[in-house]
């Protein structure tokens, strides 16, 4: 997906197609084979404690201590009886990814490249604001699409995340950033969730729904569904059910406004081209005027940046209440294609606001630190496989 204030990078499509969804996997072990409750929903939480002959009150309890407080110790859990603390500690541990690399941006930009099991690495980035900050979470281990602007689309896809390798970016992240217990009023630092980063969230919804599930719950995170942002490219079928069940609101990647140009750059348009796509979200669930759908829109020097297009854009988004994200492409080496000058974005958001629709330039985040979906995964798998040692690579934070 399209981290929302970041760059995106542009890499040759790996291979052509459209991809297919991965299949769902189950709930991951801890350390030490313990089972790890980071991720369970509250009913399979409440299938562990009715396991232990413990009362259900005792989910309540366990709940706020993990979602609201944070905790990572259940020794900590002094509302608990002694003996249930270690009996629970014996059986059971509350653990967030392993952190491989950790990198601050000049501009507070944070990116975390974490292991998630058996060595896989996936990504997260915080992004702050002046009075709050979104976190770009992933939701599979590399992409089946092959997105010709995407860095992660050239990585294959080796699975799906479980709903506690994705609740656990969360917490790792506001571990991290020391907003534990949840702040009244609103999280400071991490006020947002942005499904930006690495794969296609449609493709593992499921998993994305127990894990967006556990931080919308009221008596833990409690983070409100309006700072929750999903973006697909388009899987069109699963698109109403993320409007019905999960209510959050909804980023497309557009990035052309032609078939023929959308399906080279997101070539899962061949299966769900413009047409359906745009239908699917005129019918999404909860979108209106006061809730837009944001379209995000990568500028590409001399390929989808004319002012014809930028017509063309205003044309076709007619009739979907649609807010439009500019993104200067943020270039790397060996990619084909090349950012928009800042006169061309300007003439191009010209014209989409006069057109009726907002269409901020999102301001490039992290540059300095690869922040771009998939790059330090990338940048790290590469190093390792060059040769050259850890600490070149980048130490464990
Ligand atoms: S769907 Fe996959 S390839 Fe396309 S932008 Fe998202 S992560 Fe990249």
């Amino acid at each position: 997906m399209n981290p929302i204030g970041m760059d995106n990078s542009v890499f040759p499509a790996r291979r052509p197609g459209d991809g297919e969804a991965p299949p769902v996997d189950g709930v991951a072990d801890g350390a030490g084979g313990r089972g790890n409750l980071i991720g369970l929903s509250r009913e399979e939480l409440g299938a562990e404690v009715a396991a232990l002959g413990e009362k259900p009150f005792r989910v309540k309890q366990l709940w706020h201590w993990i979602y609201h407080r944070g905790a990572t110790d259940f020794r900590a859990m002094t509302t608990l009886a002694k003996p249930l603390r270690e009996r629970l500690a014996d059986l059971y541990v509350l653990e967030r990814p392993e952190i491989v690399r950790h990198q601050v941006g000049e501009d507070g930009t944070r990116k975390w490249l974490l292991r998630a099991g058996e060595g896989h690495l996936i990504e997260t980035v915080h992004i702050p604001e002046e009075d709050r900050g979104a976190l770009c979470i992933s939701s599979q281990v590399g992409c089946t699409l092959t997105c010709a602007f995407c860095h992660t689309g050239t990585q294959r896809l080796v699975r799906n995340l479980e709903p506690g390798e994705i609740v656990g970016q969360f917490m790792l992240a506001r571990d991290r950033l020391g907003e534990w217990p949840t702040p009244t009023g609103g999280a400071r630092l991490l006020s947002n969730i942005v499904m930006m980063g690495m794969g296609e969230p449609l493709y593992n919804f499921e998993n994305v729904k127990t894990a967006l599930g556990i931080v919308m719950d009221e008596e833990g995170v409690a983070l409100s569904r309006r700072r929750i942002t999903l973006s697909t490219s388009g899987v069109v079928p699963m698109m109403e059910r993320c409007g019905a069940e999960l209510n959050v609101d909804l980023a497309v990647s557009l990035h052309a406004v032609t078939d023929e140009l959308r399906s080279i750059l997101v070539p899962l348009n061949r299966k769900y081209p413009i047409e359906r796509l745009l239908a699917a979200c005129r019918a999404y669930p909860g979108a209106s005027n006061a809730r837009r759908i944001t379209f995000e829109y990568v500028m590409l020097r001399g390929v989808n940046d004319s002012d014809a297009d930028a017509r063309a854009l205003v044309r076709l988004l007619g009739g979907v209440p649609a807010k439009v994200n500019l993104i200067p492409f943020n270039p790397w080496p060996g990619a084909p294609y090349e950012c928009s000058s800042n006169a061309r974005i300007a003439s191009f958001a010209r014209i989409v606001n006069d057109g009726g629709l907002s269409a901020p330039v999102r301001r490039p985040r992290g540059r300095d630190i690869l922040a771009a979906c998939g790059q330090l995964r990338s940048d790290t798998v590469g190093k390792r496989r060059s040769g050259l040692p850890r600490d070149r690579a980048g130490a464990a934070a």
